[in-house]
């Protein structure tokens, strides 16, 4: 992430000396994010909204994106074969999607909720075990479930390759071939290793929400959208 100082941007923004830029300072001109900037060593970055006597100098950069990822687009952001769900998204010109990243990937053959953003420090803290946020995925088996389920992905699973168990999930039971699981991480193929190990082979899997957000009916499949302030804070 490029960063600057205040008066150094300000100074080339708008032509004018930092001795000028320091002045303003003193005047109480200049609003960083809403608040009175008084220090010349402010460090901004794109993120920053800045204002000069009520004239935006910048204005917050940040994006955060929801996808409905079909089956069949890659969670990354090239691929020879496949499409990449930057390909398949679809934003206001302001936005620029080169500059997106994936909070959390999504197998080829999964679908559903995938969020983007260019914001690190929020997908960082969306996807770190220690946040607790959860994953909601639905899961359609090739065979019958049973209670045993339950509790074995509430008890953990070790992972011998990666040397972890995984932290309580919650599996609910919905019919016979179809399950509710809730995860607080993202493994390489965690669901359908868990499942693995009952010889379980997961035939279809959707992502319906993270923390919060949820997949509504508004969002069909292979559409995006940008997220609110609100939903932005509150997830
Ligand atoms: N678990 C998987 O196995 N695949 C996914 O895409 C997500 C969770």
């Amino acid at each position: 992430l490029s960063t600057s100082r205040l008066d150094r941007f300000i100074s080339t923004q708008c032509q004018i000396s930092r001795r000028d830029v320091r002045l303003m300072l003193a005047q109480k001109r200049i609003l960083v994010d809403g608040v009175i900037a008084n220090n010349i060593d402010h460090i901004i970055d794109k993120f920053s909204h800045i204002s000069l006597d009520n004239q935006v100098l910048q204005a917050n950069q940040a994006s955060y994106v929801m996808l409905h990822k079909p089956v069949g687009v890659v969670s990354a952001t090239k691929d020879a074969q496949h499409k990449t769900v930057l390909d398949i998204l679809d934003l206001p010109g302001h936005v620029d999607k080169t500059d997106l990243h994936l909070v959390g990937r999504l197998d080829l053959n999964t679908s559903g909720l995938v969020l983007l953003t260019n914001d690190s420090r929020w997908s960082e803290g969306l996807t770190s075990p220690e946040k607790k946020v959860e994953k909601l995925y639905r899961v359609t088996l090739q065979n019958k479930l049973n209670a045993d389920y339950i509790e074995a992905f509430n008890q953990g699973m070790y992972f011998a390759y990666e040397k972890i168990t995984t932290r309580p999930a919650k599996l609910e039971i919905i019919s016979d071939h179809v399950a509710m699981v809730s995860l607080v991480e993202g493994r390489y193929h965690q669901i359908k290793r868990m499942f693995g190990r009952f010889q379980n082979p997961v035939v279809a899997l959707h992502r319906v929400a993270i923390g919060s957000l949820i997949l509504t009916a508004q969002l069909k499949v292979g559409e995006s959208r940008l997220l609110t302030p609100q939903e932005v804070a509150g997830i």
